[in-house]
């Protein structure tokens, strides 16, 4: 009941509407809340477009504001976790995770100089005691232990 009049609101807001089809039109507007609200917010969105966009850009059709508005009320705004929630995106994030994992699992591996032998995890690893024996850990000097401090600082103030 509304749909003959909900295609004409883009016409009428830019004024284009046949000069025919315009009474019953507004008669329907001013019976009918929901159109009117309609093309309310319509006339609102367009002002804000026009508003934003830059003077070079092209002309944006009035079909182009009721596009955005069915896909804004069909869809809802767009959250942080329907991002999280995009299965391309979710991906990269697992990749890049993965990523840093492994590059803390190397480097803690190649610092802990108690541990010569790589087969230990990285959990493993994090498990030993901090104080490694003196006799080993002379071997790869204070600056080594050091760094690896500072990296695992850097690590947990990333992961925060
Ligand atoms: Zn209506």
């Amino acid at each position: 009941m509304h749909e003959p009049v909900q295609s004409e609101l883009e016409e009428l807001l830019q004024g284009r509407l046949a000069a025919g089809k315009r009474p019953a039109v507004e008669a329907h507007l001013a019976a009918c809340a929901e159109c009117a609200a309609e093309l309310r917010q319509m006339r609102l969105y367009s002002g804000v477009m026009r508003s934003l966009r830059a003077p070079a850009a092209p002309e944006l059709s009035a079909g182009f504001y009721a596009r955005v508005m069915e896909r804004v009320e069909a869809q809802g705004m767009p959250s942080f976790w329907n991002l999280l929630l995009d299965p391309i995106f979710g991906q990269r994030l697992v990749y890049a995770t993965g990523a840093m994992l492994l590059l803390m699992a190397s480097f803690l591996l190649a610092t802990s100089g108690n541990q010569p032998e790589l087969a230990q995890t990285p959990v493993q690893v994090m498990a030993q005691p901090a104080e490694a024996p003196r006799a080993v850990q002379a071997g790869f000097g204070d600056d080594m232990q050091r760094d690896r401090e500072r990296f695992l600082a850097t690590m947990a103030s990333f992961s925060e």
